[in-house]
């Protein structure tokens, strides 16, 4: 049997008693850094059951974890910190369990992304988890990209290092005016939420460098902005058929669209760009 068993996401009181009580009981206790739960484990006198289990070690470990539940071990799986499975190894070994005919169960515990999400201020009744944009360079741009098409809350997950690269980002992927709670340390006892749109963000972030971590709540482009952003697009496609310049252009469309005159530059100056 696997229990997917879920372990605070930075405050030891949000440790359930259902969860140490699993956790006492498991032959086998899976998990990504065992000097890390370790730690966590000493504190409810557990020792001594620890089975590293992560990213790079997954495929050769889940069929062992397998073979230990089906000669009738009990295996909890914790992630770092939160729900196992939520942008953690798990889902893998969750579906090695369900092909070989492994029992799994929960045992429901705190998540970073809904946590952000109840404080944050935004619209909860729909929402799409984001979790960590792909560090590499067109499956992140790709995924920025998709982002503009969700009309939900987007809940995202980023390093403290890399939260100014993200909000240039956002302000790239035209996020600019749009409200973001930024969640820090939630749980803990710096724990805060920074509520502003995603330029004041910018330099808000410039003069406080991010420390800690980080959820980012953010709001949906609306069905009219895009609608406005088609509008001016074609514009510009219509108008640069007709030998105006690019200053030109930019007034002309600013007067009919009443957008901002620097950013309908912008704007023609990157699609030049993209073309070339
Ligand atoms: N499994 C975890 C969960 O259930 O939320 C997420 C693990 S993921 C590897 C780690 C990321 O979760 C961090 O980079 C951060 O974005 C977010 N996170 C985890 N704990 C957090 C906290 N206390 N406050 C804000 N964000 C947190």
């Amino acid at each position: 049997m696997l229990y997917l068993v879920g372990t605070p996401i930075g405050n030891l009181g949000d440790m359930s008693p259902r969860a140490k009580e699993v956790l006492s009981a498991s032959d086998v206790i899976a998990c990504e850094d065992t000097r890390r739960t370790g730690l966590l484990l000493s504190q409810m006198g557990i020792s001594g059951k620890l089975f590293s289990y992560h990213e790079h070690n997954k495929a050769a470990k889940g069929p062992v974890l397998v073979r230990m539940m089906k000669e009738g071990l009990t295996v909890s799986l914790v992630s770092d910190a939160g729900m196992p499975s939520i942008s953690d190894p798990g889902q893998d070994l969750v579906r090695l369990c369900i092909d070989e005919g492994v029992d799994v169960s929960v045992v429901p515990g705190p998540v970073a992304a809904i946590s952000a999400l109840v404080l944050s201020g935004l619209d909860t009744r729909y929402y799409h988890f984001e979790g960590f944009l792909p560090s590499e360079s067109k499956p992140r741009r790709q995924r920025l990209e998709r982002l503009r098409e969700y009309r939900e809350t987007m809940v995202i997950y980023e390093a403290p290092h890399r939260l100014n690269k993200l909000i240039d980002e956002l302000i790239g992927a035209g996020f600019g005016d749009n409200m973001c709670a930024f969640c820090r340390e939630l749980t803990k006892k710096y724990e805060q939420v920074i509520r502003m749109n995603v330029n004041e963000a910018k330099a808000y972030f410039e003069n406080t460098p991010p420390k800690g971590e980080f959820v980012l709540c953010l709001e949906p482009l609306s069905e009219t902005r895009e609608e406005e952003e088609c509008d001016i697009d074609s514009l510009i496609a219509q108008l640069e058929g007709t030998g105006m310049s690019t200053k030109e252009i930019a007034a002309e469309v600013a007067s009919r669209t009443g957008a901002n005159k620097k950013d309908i530059y912008d704007i023609i100056v990157k699609r030049r760009k993209d073309v070339m």
